[in-house]
């Protein structure tokens, strides 16, 4: 889906979607958006945690977003499922009355791209983040999520030579 295309919204935020520094495209503000507007819902069809995963099992970009810890997911097909992930973002994402919205953490300025930090909880694949903060964390994982895939490399890092110790000492006897 390649092109622009204005959501004038109830708050009278416009959004356009238009080519991002950080990744593909993006979403960007026309207009001041002051902190705390709801900016814009996530909007998308619902699916439960199993049909996303069998629907989107070979797939490397996904607009998935998930709810309630992951049980509930929303496949995203609105102005939101633009909007690129940056590690120092000017958006927060918060579920409403069992709907998702992007929320302006702080005023932001026209012609600025809105971000949301994506703190993916799941997979195994690299997801490198490209958005450029001082302070990246070269993810688009969460940070609990990062530390639990690097015990896991750890685990497989170690379990291989483990075996080829065993190897070795029986070798050795
Ligand atoms: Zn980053």
């Amino acid at each position: 889906m390649v092109g622009c295309f204005c959501g004038e919204l109830s708050n009278h935020v416009t959004l356009i979607i238009r080519k991002s520094a950080i990744h593909s495209f993006g979403c960007y503000t026309t207009k001041r958006i002051r902190k705390g507007t709801l900016v814009v819902e996530y909007v998308g069809a619902p699916l439960s945690y199993e049909e996303a995963d069998d629907l989107y099992d070979d797939f490397e970009n996904t607009y998935l977003f998930g709810l309630d810890g992951g049980k509930r997911i929303i496949d995203g097909y609105g102005v939101a499922a633009f909007i690129n992930h940056c590690c120092k973002p000017n958006c927060e994402t918060d579920q409403i009355a069992g709907k998702m919205w992007i929320i302006a953490l702080r005023d932001i300025e026209p012609g600025e791209e809105l971000t949301y930090d994506y703190c993916l909880y799941d997979g195994d694949d690299d997801a490198p983040c490209y958005c450029g903060a001082k302070r990246c964390r070269g993810s688009l994982y969460s940070a609990a999520h990062l530390r639990k895939l690097k015990k896991k490399r750890e685990k497989a890092a170690a379990a291989p030579a483990a075996s080829l110790a065993s190897v070795e000492s029986a070798k050795a006897s």
